[in-house]
């Protein structure tokens, strides 16, 4: 039995208008064939899928596709999307007759010209192997599902935890949802599901303790009904302008199943019953942020800038906090942040460690949001930032930041590094020497997740109310491409008045 495997995996941040090129791929490791298995079959999905496969009785052969993988950031340009889209139907078509497909894809995609390269990727797979060839597909559950995704995948199997430390148990529940497909050859499953016409702010999107974690043990419930082969919930990236965006549940089923259709009618109603709670979100203003900060005995107080989240495809560069942190006299152990600033850190290099640095940081790539701010320090150190991410969205990932400088500025510690990375580890920090245990106020350039890795140690955490790429408080943003009415956008008494979902009720 021949299984072929890709993976095509970035969350876009539509406000952020810096495209993802080809390079930015390419620092992230692209690999072709066999070398999407060797090199990275031990990552994320991919690692739980082989290992579930494996156990599998019979000879299973696993033809690598393509391995795309990109940190957020802007929409992939044309010419790149164009060679990713050609170079996954060339591996297809090379590698003969497969018995089925496995892509380990995101959600939420886009390209120049393409707003659902999820949906794409999917509909090329199966105009490539053809209608009886199972196809599954994992997904973020911040993914926003088209008719497109749904008609191309048997399957789409959605992560059940954010923070995202199940990318591994993703992969293994893809597998056990394409061996009953393998088993049961000629089967088609069914999939019923329904679009939600709202957004909600990731800060509140703990499907642990937060408040969708009663949605969720609901979903594992489904999920352990016999003939339940996938059952998903995906609260979409707000940040994604793009056509359908809302809420998704899903549930696919080896067989008609009456009772569990009308089930999801009403999980879907108590989702949509959620929408203002999921809104309750304590945010402050950079200055009352440091003010409440400073008053917390203990340390280190964790700041979550979501607004410049670079876990949201935010630039990482938004100087709102750091031109806060620069104002103040005394912070006690000092603050720590980091910026995605390559020219900086040039200057950085240039200076060499132990030289004064006095230039601008900052504010570059999304000049309507945040303008740069002039620091005045000196260059502690220049180190290579590369390390490896497992945690949140990660397993075994290796990121390279490029080169990092750590700039000291008054009471603040800059960590410059040159590209994006998770803003969500204090790993990033670690990683140039510095340890956030030791600081009295640390940036994490996240919304929610950071709290799987730094809940254990922060004294408090904090949330800003910045401006930038990101923002909880959607309403700072001008949408253009969703469709409407869409809560939190425009005031909806009832779905019924939002019957946009070309899903409709199945
Ligand atoms: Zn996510």
């Amino acid at each position: 039995m021949r299984i072929a495997i890709g993976q095509l995996w970035q969350e876009t941040n539509t406000f952020n208008r810096n495209a993802t090129t080809l390079a930015d791929f390419e620092n992230w490791g692209v690999a072709t064939g066999g070398d999407v298995i060797a090199k990275y079959g031990n990552t994320g999905e991919l690692s739980g899928f082989l290992k579930e496969a494996k156990t599998w009785d019979g000879d299973v052969e696993f033809v690598g596709l393509a391995r795309y993988v990109c940190w957020p950031w802007g929409a992939v340009d044309a010419a790149t999307w164009r060679k990713i889209r050609d170079d996954f139907i060339a591996q297809l078509e090379a590698a003969g007759p497969v018995d089925a497909v496995f892509l380990a894809l995101h959600g939420a995609m886009s390209a120049e010209g393409e707003p659902d390269v999820t949906g794409a990727i999917l509909e090329l797979a199966r105009l490539t192997v053809g209608s009886d060839v199972p196809i599954v597909g994992s997904l973020d559950l911040h993914g926003n599902i088209t008719p497109r995704m749904v008609a191309n995948a048997d399957v789409l199997v959605g992560y059940h935890a954010a923070p995202h430390l199940d990318a591994v148990q993703t992969g293994e529940r893809s597998a056990k949802a394409l061996r009953w497909m393998l088993e049961h050859r000629g089967q088609k499953p069914v999939t019923y599901w329904r679009k939600l016409p709202m957004m909600t702010a990731a800060e509140n999107h703990n499907t642990f303790t937060g408040i969708p974690a009663p949605l969720y043990r609901q979903l594992e419930a489904f999920e352990r009904e016999p003939n339940v082969l996938s059952a998903g919930l995906y609260m979409v990236m707000a940040w994604f302008d793009t056509p359908w965006v809302g809420w998704t549940a899903l549930i696919t089923t080896t067989e008609n199943d009456r009772g569990l259709r009308e089930k999801l009618d009403s999980f879907c109603d108590a989702c949509w019953e959620l929408r203002h709670v999921m809104e309750d979100v304590e945010r402050l203003p950079a200055k009352e942020l440091v003010d409440r900060a400073l008053m917390v005995k203990g340390h280190p107080v964790v700041i979550g800038d979501g607004a410049d989240a670079t876990n949201s495809g935010s630039p990482g560069d938004a100087t709102e906090l750091l031109r806060e942190f620069l104002s103040r006299e005394s912070i006690p152990r000092g603050a720590l942040t980091f910026m995605v600033d390559p020219q900086a850190v040039a200057v950085a290099k240039e200076i060499g460690e132990g030289g004064a640095f006095d230039a601008p940081v900052g504010g570059r790539y999304s000049p309507e949001f945040s303008t740069p701010v002039q620091v005045k320090g000196t260059v502690e150190k220049i180190l290579d930032m590369k390390w490896t991410l497992t945690g949140h969205i990660g397993n075994n990932l290796p990121i390279d930041m490029g080169t990092g400088a750590v700039v000291h500025a008054g009471e603040t510690t800059i960590l410059l590094v040159e590209r994006s990375g998770p803003g969500s580890s204090p790993v990033l920090y670690e990683t140039a020497g510095l340890d956030p245990r030791n600081f009295g106020m640390v940036v994490a350039k996240s919304p929610s997740g950071f709290r799987a890795d730094y809940g254990s140690f922060a004294a408090e955490i904090l949330l800003a109310d910045t401006d930038g790429c990101a923002p909880g408080n959607l309403q700072r943003l001008t949408y253009e491409h969703v469709h409407r009415p869409l809560w939190p956008l425009n005031p909806i008494a009832s779905m019924e008045e939002a019957r946009w979902t070309p899903a409709g009720y199945v």
